[in-house]
């Protein structure tokens, strides 16, 4: 037996890195029968049958599972915005960040095409929020560096609407071993997006990148009663004002002595975050609590 990760799953397939090398693996018949299945960037030990085969006997347990990108253990999710043309609904980041947030994952927002625009109010509005971000130019290289830095040493999923610009910036973060620059994107298949291949692509050494479909199918199913019960939780610049709202059940929406609200009004909060918490909060709402 010898343990290694997932790097890519295609038709019943799964490929292990291991120390001795990739194997190419089936999965055991009883992940079927308990309803598991092995996921991209899951660690598992694997049974070798030589020959490059094997068989996955083992999942280790996971740090947090995406059903869109089928992929396991994300260390961070890095979404691409852009406030040049097609611009970037900040709602949409925030309830991307949030099921994120939700998962144990971290999450970087990265502004691409700064050469044709600065995307100064976005820019503004997330260096005063609990989520990181950054600038960058595909085009340029502006930023790069720092986009290559943030992502150093973690498995990163990419998300963000089409057009912004992810493939351009894959291609031009240059692998430091892999695939020739250029091959990035293709090798993610983009454009090919099937739901039955998954692949984390490595950027270095310890750093992988996997390919995600865009926002509109982001674990869209993920928008359930668990983002529900702990919405405020999931924007992590709410947490010191969470104990402190006049009544107790206070859902920071509207409520007199509310300190979040207090705290919006103060600028300590980016209204335009608040403002995503309520229409999240409104489309949440409605969701039946099945006891
Ligand atoms: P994706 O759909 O998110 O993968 O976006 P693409 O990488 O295919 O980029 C869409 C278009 O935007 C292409 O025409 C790119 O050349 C262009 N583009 C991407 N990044 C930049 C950038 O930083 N600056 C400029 N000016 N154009 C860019
Ligand atoms: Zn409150």
């Amino acid at each position: 037996m010898s343990r290694g990760r997932i790097e890519k799953a295609l038709s019943g397939f799964y490929y292990v890195r291991t120390p001795e090398g990739l194997l190419q693996c089936r999965a055991r018949g009883k992940f079927r029968r308990e309803g598991i299945s092995p996921l991209v960037g899951d660690w598992v030990q694997v049974r070798e049958l030589g020959g490059g085969e094997g068989f996955v006997e083992a999942i280790e347990p996971r740090q947090n599972r995406f059903a869109r990108p089928a992929a396991a253990n994300i260390d961070q999710l890095v979404i691409i915005g852009s406030q040049a043309i097609p611009t970037t609904d900040p709602y949409l980041i925030d309830r991307i960040a949030s099921i994120a947030v939700l998962k144990g994952c971290r999450v970087l927002l990265c502004l691409n095409k700064c050469d044709l625009d600065p995307a100064q109010e976005l820019y503004d509005s997330y260096a005063a929020s609990a989520i990181p971000v950054l600038r960058v130019s595909a085009a340029t290289g502006e930023g790069l560096p720092e986009l290559r830095r943030a992502m150093k040493g973690k498995l990163n999923a990419l998300t963000g609407n089409s057009g912004v610009g992810k493939s351009s910036i894959l291609n031009a973060m240059e692998p430091v071993f892999g695939l020739p620059v250029g091959e990035v994107s293709k090798a993610l298949g983009r454009g090919r997006h099937t739901t039955r291949h998954v692949e984390m692509f490595p950027l270095d050494e310890d750093t992988y990148v996997i390919d995600t479909p865009g926002f509109s199918s982001f674990d869209t199913e993920e928008l359930d009663l668990e983002l529900k019960a702990r919405l405020p939780e999931t924007f992590p610049e709410f947490a010191p004002y969470l104990g402190q709202c006049r009544f107790v059940g206070c859902s920071h929406v509207k409520e007199k002595g509310c300190a979040v609200l207090q705290a919006v009004k103060d600028g300590k909060i980016p209204a335009s975050r608040h403002r995503s918490y309520v229409r999240l909060y409104d489309e949440l709402k409605d969701l039946r609590d099945w006891q």
